[in-house]
């Protein structure tokens, strides 16, 4: 079945990997947030994807739930010990992949180009694009003004409340080669259990994605990033509290009205009522086998 993933970070990246345990190999595609990226040391970061591409390719850290496994941070402490940025946590291993995508970036290779490349140099069959090539970055406006995504979140260990979320670049963002055209040809749609404020928000920003997935014909199925109404990590539940007033599966589904045909949530959640069938299940990925049982309950959730 071709399944296409739309996918943040930490979460997202958990189910795409058991997506892409359960799918036969080619059939899945990763449509990753690019609203996070952010130049550090002169290095393009692009977080969401890499810890995409790390959990694809088992290079990832599973206790910390980003970077990569077996890390050493000697680099960032010179970069520091010479005056250099140091809030931004760059392992060595990690600062790697940026250099090689911050040189291909400068030499005018498109971020959808050089992550097809990562990819194919990785070996994986499943396809990872992100978003768009434009500049689109996430921004939180809190009661102490605005921030950038990463100040507010890294910087600001995402203390602040947020009032409204903006999508710097989104008007102006065309969706990066081959997007479209994966979801025309999905036969599901998922969205993964990623924050959808500043995760999928971001994504569904790219006008041209919205419109796409909302005319695509396919079902399209969320998974919830809340168990027992509460985040498994990160600020989701006090901003879903904030600006939607409840962390109930009806207050995520309507994060995705008009484009959702059903949500899957935790059996730690009250269904309650909601503006989709619900599924329910466990949703905490605490393994691999668990990412990937929930996978299959998603391929399920189709018939
Ligand atoms: P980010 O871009 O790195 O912030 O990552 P995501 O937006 O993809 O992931 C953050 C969200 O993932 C948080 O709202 C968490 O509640 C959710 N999350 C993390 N791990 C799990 C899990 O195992 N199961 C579920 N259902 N949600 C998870």
């Amino acid at each position: 079945m071709r399944v296409v993933c739309l996918s943040g970070g930490v979460g997202g990246a958990k189910l795409a990997r058991g997506l892409h345990d359960v799918l036969a190999p080619g059939e899945l595609t990763v449509i990753g947030n690019v609203g996070d990226d952010l130049e550090v040391l002169g290095l393009h970061v692009s977080p969401d994807l890499d810890s995409i591409l790390y959990a694809l390719t088992s290079l990832n850290d599973e206790e910390r739930g980003w970077g990569r496994g077996d890390e050493t941070w000697r680099t960032l402490e010179s970069a520091k010990a010479w005056g250099g940025e140091g809030w931004f946590l760059l392992g060595d291993l990690d600062l790697g992949l940026h250099l090689v995508r911050t040189q291909a970036l400068r030499d005018g290779e498109t971020l959808s180009a050089v992550t097809a490349r990562l990819t194919e140099r990785a070996g994986l069959a499943t396809r990872l694009v992100p978003a768009t090539d434009d500049p689109l970055r996430t921004q939180v406006v809190t009661p102490d003004g605005p921030f950038s995504f990463q100040e507010w979140f890294v910087a600001r260990q995402h203390r602040d409340e947020v009032d409204q979320v903006l999508y710097e670049g989104a008007y102006a963002a065309r969706p990066a080669a081959g997007v479209l055209d994966a979801i025309r040809r999905a036969e599901l749609l998922v969205f993964a259990p990623s924050n959808p404020y500043v995760s999928i928000g971001p994504i569904l920003a790219v006008d041209a994605i919205r419109a796409t997935i909302a005319a695509q014909g396919v079902r399209c199925v969320a998974v919830s990033p809340l168990i027992g109404g509460r985040a498994v990590k990160g600020p989701l539940d006090r901003m879903l509290t904030r600006m939607s007033g409840g962390t109930t599966p009806a207050h995520v589904a309507d994060c995705y009205k008009g484009l959702i045909d059903a949500l899957v949530i935790d059996r730690a959640d009250a269904p309650g009522e909601a503006p989709v069938p619900l599924v329910v299940t466990d949703t905490l990925m605490v393994d691999r086998d668990v990412a990937r049982r929930l996978a299959e309950t998603v391929l399920e959730a189709t018939r």
